[in-house]
């Protein structure tokens, strides 16, 4: 059927409230091919698009009780926690159709000692490492070592697992945090300590269906909550696409050393993988590193990638189940875009809720802009902030200095109590073309 508008209308639920699933969302309700639209547990900004059901992302049974009852079509996950729980098989075994990895494909992103063992053992790029099940080997290790050094949670820690350590106080300090405070709880029963890796970060995203891999347009995510990268790491303060950094000859590498491998030893593994598949890279010299996958779209980078996205989206997702993803082919437009992230006061720390966002129809108003909402909610005729991220401003250009110029414009106009931002999304992209 290649990438036709024929076929039947669906009913399209997505599974998620944040800035990646309001830009799945929106993306969703322009196809030709989708009739109607649920999202649980969706947000202010979605439901102005979709019907939203009060049902939790990681709530697995509840949702296909859910899709059943509503004859849904087609599930689309967007956040990693329902994948690595099992979300896909869940709904495979209820015989409905869903996009996303499975249980076992997802232990790719939920665990780093599978990721990292399994890069060691396929050869795929990445820094050196070492496994701890004890604090004290993991501290007796980094004495040896030194610093600086990266010490990662092995399970799920909504971004923030990974630690990067300046010195081997620091890297102490951190094992300690996560495997005797457990401050990310059980992820914290294992420890990878991993060799620090400099060079630039790129996100290279693909939807595979288990065999074929077709790549999207590279990206850059800004983890820091301060500009010039300083601060804690954060989901992720904005994003933009292209990133520079990925070269022709970049991304070819991308390809055949990580990104095809993967696929290929994830079926070996007998953990076939289909969805997304998010590499986290450094890029050294024109050689690329792995410095995680995620097994999802990212967040912020699906917003400035979706914007991009001219071909429906529809059939890619429905090839990908059906394993023929080898007869599409995705348009992208030529412009680039720039997200960039509204946050609440003290994110990434604890943060306040509730309060009032003003500005939000001016900013919209502006041509080739979204505002993509992630935390917020609707109290009476108000929008306001209902999560440490709350918006992302994404806007098209005719070059990255235009897309920054026009996001920035848009955030310029929308306030609330407390708001914060980086003013430097993009920055580098500046330079490298410039
Ligand atoms: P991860 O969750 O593993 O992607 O790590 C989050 C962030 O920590 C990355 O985006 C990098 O900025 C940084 N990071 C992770 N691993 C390394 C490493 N081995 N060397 C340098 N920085 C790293």
């Amino acid at each position: 059927m290649g990438n036709g508008t024929g076929g039947a209308k669906l009913r399209v639920l997505v599974v998620g409230g944040g800035g990646r699933e309001h830009c799945l969302v929106w993306k969703l309700a322009q196809s030709p091919r989708v009739a109607q639209l649920f999202a649980a547990p969706g947000n202010a900004g979605i439901a102005e698009l979709a019907e939203c059901v009060d049902i939790a992302a990681s709530e697995a049974r509840r949702l296909v009780d859910f899709a059943v009852k509503k004859a849904v079509d087609l599930t689309v996950v967007g956040p990693e926690l329902p994948l690595t729980l099992g979300i896909v098989d869940e709904f495979e075994a209820r015989g409905l159709r869903i996009f996303g990895a499975s249980r076992e494909a997802a232990a790719l992103e939920g665990s780093k000692v599978f990721a990292k063992r399994l890069m060691k053992k396929y050869q795929i790029p990445t820094g050196f490492f070492q496994t701890f099940y004890r604090a004290e080997d993991a501290k007796r290790y980094i004495q040896e070592v030194g610093a600086p050094v990266v010490v990662k949670a092995d399970g799920l820690a909504a971004g923030k697992g990974a630690v990067v350590c300046a010195t081997v106080h620091d890297a102490v300090d951190a094992v300690t945090r996560i495997m005797e405070d457990r401050v990310f709880g059980d992820a914290g029963s294992r420890v990878v300590v991993e060799e620090f890796l400099t060079g630039e970060e790129a996100s290279f995203l693909a939807f595979t269906d288990g065999e074929t891999v077709l790549p999207m347009p590279s990206t850059q995510d800004h983890k820091a909550v301060l500009d010039d990268d300083r601060g804690p790491n954060t989901g992720g303060m904005g994003a933009y696409s292209p990133a520079p950094v990925v070269t022709e000859a970049v991304h070819a590498k991308i390809m055949t050393q990580v990104m095809v491998p993967t696929v290929k030893a994830m079926a070996a593994e007998g953990r076939p993988y289909r969805g997304v598949l998010y590499a986290g890279l450094m890029i050294k010299e024109g050689e690329p590193k792995v410095l995680e996958f995620n097994a999802r779209f990212g967040d912020p980078e699906a917003q400035p990638l979706v914007m991009r996205m001219e071909s429906d989206l529809v059939p890619i997702l429905e090839a990908v189940i059906d394993r023929r993803l080898r007869d599409i082919d995705v348009r992208w437009r030529p412009e680039p875009a720039v997200c960039v992230v509204m946050a609440a006061a003290g994110y990434p720390g604890p943060h306040d809720t509730g309060k009032p966002i003003s500005g939000l129809a001016a900013a919209a108003a502006l041509r080739d802009v979204m505002v993509f909402h992630a935390g917020t909610a609707r109290r009476g005729d108000a929008v306001v902030t209902n999560g440490g991220r709350v918006l992302g401003v994404t806007a098209l250009g005719r070059d990255i200095s235009d897309a920054i110029a026009r996001a920035y414009g848009a955030v310029a106009k929308i306030r609330w109590d407390g708001v914060h931002y980086r003013s430097d999304i993009g920055r580098k992209a500046v330079k490298r073309t410039a």
